[in-house]
């Protein structure tokens, strides 16, 4: 179990303790969040000095356990003013598992724009005024020319600077492409605290060794035989997630029009098919990437122009059918050189395709028009008005045009699955302390469960529970989703919990998992209830149950009285 470090910005000192009682056996979300609960005062301003902001590693990271380095970032979050974990790919948190820190507390605010170099001989603060407005992509390049390339770098951009509201982080992958804490607007309390990156170097420290060598080789050999095991997996590595976008358009639960239609006519030409075609054409073009070191799934993929130009690593599916189909644009270049500025201004592409959406609803810009929406987006990063406004995400931009099909829970814009359709999605959309969203438990149709129907207003509150409690695990352990997916039955489960007990060298009982995702959605509910929120919360946007979707005709109706009993425990 590492260590964890406090770094005060205002004081500029650090403290390094030992894990202290009430946090041991967490990681990841877990950790970030039991922080989060203890030490932020619910009430706290976000923005304020009051407000911590911690990045932790997995209890899995800096092993050799696939798939298993995500960095969970955590706060309280300006976006849902709740408690707030979004957590990404890249090197970041393997590196801190190896320096021996569970987790790097941020605490206080710097008086100017501050860099802090974390590696094997402390923490060394830089002041960084002249990066200021610098974005993402060229700041990595300069940090990486004066320290070098064995590093992972955290960073914002103008949109973190600015506090904008959907603001997101930045994480580097081992060969310098960009991942994204997108949710929540983290990337704002990184800005308020005024500091622009950190720079981890794990240089001269050694790969966490499991306490039972012998168990934990038998056990990662198992794991990784039952993540490649997924019949999903072929898809994943040969298309990555765009591979959803027929998916999830032929079950009719694509988000298009400002969620008003479940299919979209322009599918096959965003779809990750096209996407692999158009990729064969074009040099340096990658269908399948890994963002982290040892994942064994390879999901993301580096998206070029047609001269080799890298736009992007990774094009994703939730930022197609939010960018894409939701603002019924169907030309993947245009969705890609969208999230090239989102990631360069530091923005969640998620929160801001959905601003665009509610945008072309109140008329500001034309359906489907492209080259008006991507210099919509150019403007979060000229701070003009409307740029503000759009960086503010989906909510602000909708109540600031007076528009009423707001599609957001607790502050949060939706995934890309309308909930009409995918009813179990909806209850996690309602239900998660985190707002919508569906990294906190996405609920599918499941070939191994015939009997499940995505469309029934009864039985989703059952496999929503399941699926956020085991996230909630998940996203502790540092695992990433796609390797997860495939874990879900009791068997792989048990190698997983057989992975964490040779490392640690605890024994645990078949309950593990589910008792870890308990804790850490019980305290996440304390926070949010401490900060005000209540049962009316926790509920979908009028219009879902009002307005029925079309091809279908579904409309939301999980009843009221069971979505209530959801993360209560
Ligand atoms: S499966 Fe995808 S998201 Fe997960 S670690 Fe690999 S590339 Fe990253």
């Amino acid at each position: 179990m590492g260590k964890i470090m406090r770094i005060n910005l205002s004081e500029l000192k650090v403290k390094v303790e030992d894990m202290p009682k009430e946090y041991r056996g967490l990681g990841g979300r877990g950790l970030s969040s039991q922080i989060v609960g203890k030490e932020v005062p619910p009430r706290a301003d976000p923005l304020g000095p009051e407000n911590k902001l911690i990045f932790s590693a997995g209890i899995l990271a800096g092993t050799v356990v696939p798939n298993t380095g995500r960095l969970s970032v955590g706060a309280k979050s300006p976006l849902t003013n709740g408690i707030k974990e979004a957590n990404t790919g890249g090197s970041a948190a393997q590196k801190i598992a190896r320096l021996g820190f569970q987790a790097v507390v941020i605490e206080g605010c710097a008086k100017e724009l501050t860099l802090l170099k974390i590696d094997k001989s402390g923490v060394t603060f830089v002041p960084a005024s002249s990066l200021k407005g610098v974005g993402n992509y060229e700041l990595i390049e300069r940090i990486k020319k004066d320290h070098g390339n064995k590093i992972s770098i955290i960073s914002i951009g103008l949109g973190g600077e600015m506090k904008l509201k959907a603001a997101s982080l930045v994480a580097t992958t081992p060969d310098f492409h960009i991942r994204v804490a997108a949710r929540g607007g983290l990337g704002a309390v990184m800005g308020s605290k005024n500091l622009k990156a950190v720079i981890i170097d794990d240089t001269g420290c050694n790969p966490i060794e499991a306490k039972d060598k012998a168990k934990f080789r038998e056990a990662v050999a198992a794991l990784s035989k039952a993540i490649l095991a997924d019949p999903l997996g072929p898809a994943m590595r040969n298309i990555g997630t765009p591979v959803l976008v027929m998916i999830i358009n032929s079950v009719g639960c694509i988000p298009t029009k400002n969620y008003s239609l479940g299919q979209f006519e322009g599918a096959e030409k965003i779809s990750g098919e096209y996407m692999v075609e158009l990729m064969k054409k074009r040099p340096n073009a990658l269908p399948s990437h890994h963002c982290m070191d040892g994942c064994i799934v390879s999901c993301s993929n580096v998206y070029t122009d047609e001269k080799g130009e890298v736009i992007v690593s990774g094009l994703e599916y939730e930022t197609i059918g939010l960018m894409g189909s939701n603002c019924m644009i169907d030309d993947l270049d245009c969705i890609a050189q969208m999230n090239r500025v989102c990631n360069d201004v530091g923005v969640d592409t998620m929160d801001i395709g959905g601003a665009i959406a509610v945008a072309m609803e109140a008329g500001l810009l034309p359906w489907g028009d492209g080259k008006a929406a991507l210099s919509l987006v150019r403007e979060i990063g000229k701070a003009t008005d409307r740029g503000i406004m759009i960086g503010n995400g989906c909510k602000f931009t909708g109540e600031k045009l007076g528009v009423k099909r707001i599609p957001h829970v607790k502050g949060q814009c939706l995934s890309a699955y309308d909930p009409r359709g995918l009813k179990g999605v909806g209850v996690t959309y309602a239900t998660s302390p985190m707002g919508g969203d569906h990294t906190a438990g996405l609920v599918l149709p499941n070939p191994g469960d015939p009997s499940y129907n995505p469309g029934s207003p009864t039985g989703q509150t059952g496999p929503s529970q399941f699926m956020q409690t085991f996230m909630a695990a998940a996203d502790s352990l540092g695992l990433c989703m796609m390797a997860g997916m495939p874990l879900l039955s009791p068997v792989p489960q048990s190698t997983l919990i057989s992975c964490v007990s040779a490392m640690t060298g605890e024994s645990l009982n078949e309950n593990y998992l589910v008792n870890l995702g308990t804790s850490v959605l019980k305290v996440e509910r304390k926070f949010n209830n401490a900060a005000g929120f209540t049962a009316k919360d926790d509920r979908l946007p009028g219009f879902f149950r009002e307005e029925k979707l079309p091809p279908s005709g579904n409309v939301f109706d999980v009843p009221e009285k069971e979505i209530d009993s959801v993360n209560k425990f």
